[in-house]
């Protein structure tokens, strides 16, 4: 539980009664309840003795530790979950998709999957879909080969590492190719911690701690943070989907609800060692999405496993509080000309995805102009007085779709026919078409209305 304002007050300066305002706020009191809500941070008063100062930052820190694994644009940010259940409020960091690669595995064998990985991208209502990570499994028993494989996936992608190595030598000097870009150092157990800790202080990256139980992971968490090493991702060793679930849900429980510290860290879970063949595989990894995990490693993907999973993970870390929308602009689908057909819809992201998909299938390259709607479908975004011809006429205007066209001819979706008299009004230099009520018929309605636009 998040410490309250009520009580963060009675440890500021006099009990909270000195109310200096040096923060910037009228009273302690005040500064107190925007603490509690993150709206401004310790530093703002300057009379808090050291050990108020430790105890606070400790109360306000979140549940469960932000931890990022990589670097620039491919860095993945996992932890930071405030709920148990995504209707509480959301579920805020994606778990990274890990692509398993042994350095047993052939030359052609790793190419390939390297290959893959940069490829199998997709897009999806206005955002690009991937996996986030590669893990790179030290089997061989050969330290070279483990280091060249190392380097060459630091070379050939920008993708954030997870390296794992039985093999303490091995995994340093894994970490060391490639420090820069922050990769996760997996196992760090309770046989090999103590030796662990001088090197992960010497150049500090997010570290995988393995234990044979919950139980076991707790003096081990609490040892790291007596050296002050935070970056951690949890792994307790679940054997089968069933014991996974469990460990996630008590760990995110644990975390949340007790606000108990040693557990308040992102999980690793490994689908490609708990299933027996690809599709259990895949359903783990759909399972661990749900449940809790920060990070799934698979040992194999094509872009029909991946998909879906990647859907899955979008549809369950949106806002349920916020409409998916995408940006207010003119889409090109297709290439379109000076002679292509103009529409208007909303931003509601399945309005777009939906709209964009079946002007696609007529095969009429076209100009899709979205209007804001605050993610609004088109009826309702009406309702609410945001997709009407006062508020239409000035992004269009605004769009520059005017100059890009001939024939000024704007279709508007058929369920709002009634705003056509108001928008020639607004666009007095267009004409304006009512279209299909559903998307779906606009395949069949766009192809004679672009040859009719064409014959003038
Ligand atoms: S600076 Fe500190 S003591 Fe002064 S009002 Fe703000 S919180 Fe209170």
């Amino acid at each position: 539980m998040p410490i309250k304002g009520t009580d963060i007050v009675k440890k500021l300066p006099e009990g909270g009664k000195k109310n200096c305002k040096e923060c910037g706020f009228p009273t302690c009191f005040a500064f107190a309840m925007k603490l509690a809500s993150a709206g401004t941070t310790l530093d703002k008063c300057l009379y808090l003795s050291f050990e108020v100062k430790t105890e606070l930052e400790d109360a306000l820190a979140p549940a469960i530790k932000l931890v990022t694994i990589g670097s620039g644009k491919a860095a993945l940010q996992i932890g930071n979950e405030e709920v148990m259940y995504r209707h509480d409020k959301t579920f805020i960091h994606q778990p990274g998709i890990a692509l398993l690669i042994s350095d047993k595995e052939s030359e052609s064998k790793i190419e390939e999957k390297v290959k893959r990985i940069k490829e199998l991208q997709f897009e999806r209502v206005g955002l690009t879909l991937r996996a986030n990570l590669l893990a790179l499994h030290f089997e061989s028993g050969d330290r070279d080969r483990f280091a060249a494989l190392v380097k060459r996936v630091y070379r050939d992608t920008d993708l954030g590492m997870i390296l794992i190595s039985e093999d303490m030598e091995s995994l340093f000097l894994a970490r060391d190719l490639c420090a820069d870009r922050k990769p996760l150092l997996y196992p760090i157990t309770k046989e090999n911690i103590e030796k662990a800790i001088p090197r992960i202080k010497k150049s500090p990256t997010p570290i995988g701690v393995r234990a044979g139980s919950i139980e076991e992971l707790i003096p081990m968490t609490s040892r790291l943070k007596e050296e002050k090493i935070d970056e951690v991702v949890l792994d307790p060793g679940s054997k089968g989907l069933m014991e996974g679930i469990r460990d996630q849900t008590f760990m995110r429980r644990a975390a949340i609800k007790q606000n108990f510290r040693p557990l308040g860290y992102p999980t690793i879970s490994f689908s490609c060692f708990v299933a027996k063949d690809g599709l259990r595989e895949l359903l783990t990894a759909a399972a661990f999405t749900i449940k809790y995990a920060g990070i799934i490693v698979l040992s194999d993907m094509d872009k029909y496993s991946l998909l879906p999973l990647l859907v899955q993970r979008l549809n369950i870390y949106t806002d349920p509080r916020m409409p998916m929308a995408v940006e207010q602009k003119v889409y090109q689908i297709g290439e379109p000309n000076e002679e292509s057909p103009v529409l208007i819809t909303s931003n509601w992201a399945l309005t777009y995805f939906i709209v964009s998909s079946e002007i696609e299938s007529s095969k009429v390259p076209s100009f899709l102009c979205v209007k804001d709607t605050e993610g609004l479908g088109v009826l309702t975004g009406w309702a609410a007085g945001k997709f009407v011809a006062d508020a239409i006429a000035p992004f269009i205007k605004k769009s520059g779709i005017a100059d890009r066209v001939k024939n000024r001819t704007l279709v508007i979706p058929g369920k709002v026919a009634r705003i056509r008299g108001e928008l020639e009004e607004a666009l007095p230099d267009w004409k304006i078409i009512v279209g299909p009520r559903e998307a779906s018929e606009i395949p069949a309605f766009l192809p004679a209305f672009a040859a009719k636009l064409k014959t003038g």
